[in-house]
């Protein structure tokens, strides 16, 4: 166990503030920026069309679970904090995919909802925790069941493809071949943490001590996972709430593109040579605005020069 896990939670907490700071900040900011954005946010009037309600439930799912990712990689469990960025990220590609044939995709994303509670349904009754004269009588006539079932051959998920066409599907939606890179490396990541991470690492959290049972603690790669996890859930959440501003028109695009392009230059990583005799009222060289003693000053750099 790292010193750093020794000196306790407290402990533990300040370190990853202090090393990741730019990376905490910029996500934080983010997710109050986002927060003030769809209070002030007037619904157009009349009912919203089925994919822009689908998109602003997306966002509002994503939300949460930014949130959930600075916590846990606050508090040590880096591992569990990447997979929760792997349901961010699907997040944000199902809502890419989505805007390909909004309405039909909409259509269909909403039927899945209804064929998840009635399996939930199924299995509350299993459990018998819900009597069959309590099911919603739609889900009593076994004609629209059998649709409904047979609207969804493949139990993977709502797209009912396989993940690595949905993504060549929505990576053409990434204009810049930078951008697409990101993306791309992005799915690797979450891929490889969501597959082995959610079970391995989330055991590797697990620490035992004695012979008394077990106690959640952070790990030594837990900062590192930690890191990763918060600029993770910033690429994928901001991408999503840039697809909602343009679509939903949530508020002046030009204001989005500043605080899109500001919070990139915060999580990126700079390099020694970069940082070298900047005083804290220098300007950030990540680009940000912002000083170099509200940025990147203190915080771990690129990973090749640590
Ligand atoms: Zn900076």
């Amino acid at each position: 166990m790292s010193e750093a896990a020794q000196d306790g939670e407290t402990g533990y907490r300040l370190m990853m503030r202090r090393r990741f700071r730019n990376l905490f900040d910029a996500l934080e900011d983010l997710i109050a920026f986002v927060a003030s954005m769809l209070k002030a946010w007037k619904q157009p009037p009349g009912r919203l069309p089925l994919y822009q309600t689908a998109l602003v439930l997306q966002v509002a799912r994503a939300h949460n679970a930014a949130a959930g990712v600075v916590i846990l990689a606050e508090r040590g469990f880096g591992e569990l904090a990447m997979s929760i960025c792997r349901l961010l990220g699907e997040a944000m590609v199902s809502a890419h995919w989505m805007s390909l044939q909004p309405d039909a995709r909409a259509a269909q994303f909403r039927r899945f909802g209804e064929l998840e509670r009635l399996e939930l349904g199924d299995l509350l009754k299993e459990l018998g925790q819900l009597k069959d004269d309590e099911m919603p009588v739609w889900y009593k006539d076994p004609i629209n069941v059998a649709k409904l079932k047979g609207e969804f051959p493949d139990k993977s998920g709502w797209m009912q493809r396989p993940m690595g066409k949905v993504i060549k599907d929505v990576a053409r939606l990434w204009h810049t071949a930078e951008a697409r890179r990101d993306f791309l490396d992005t799915m690797k990541i979450l891929h490889l943490t969501g597959d082995r991470h959610s079970h391995i690492g989330a055991s590797d959290t697990v620490q035992f001590h004695g012979d008394h049972g077990v106690a959640l603690g952070p790990t030594e790669s837990a900062p590192t996972w930690g890191a990763q996890a918060l600029k993770q859930a910033t690429w994928c959440y901001l991408e999503l709430v840039d697809l909602a501003v343009k679509e939903l028109k949530l508020l002046d695009v030009a204001v989005w593109t500043d605080v899109l392009h500001r919070t990139m230059a915060r999580i990126s990583w700079l390099r020694r040579a970069q940082v070298e005799g900047l005083k804290p009222d220098s300007p950030c060289p990540c680009n940000s605005t912002l000083l170099y003693g509200q940025c990147h000053e203190g915080v771990d750099l690129h990973p090749a020069d640590d």
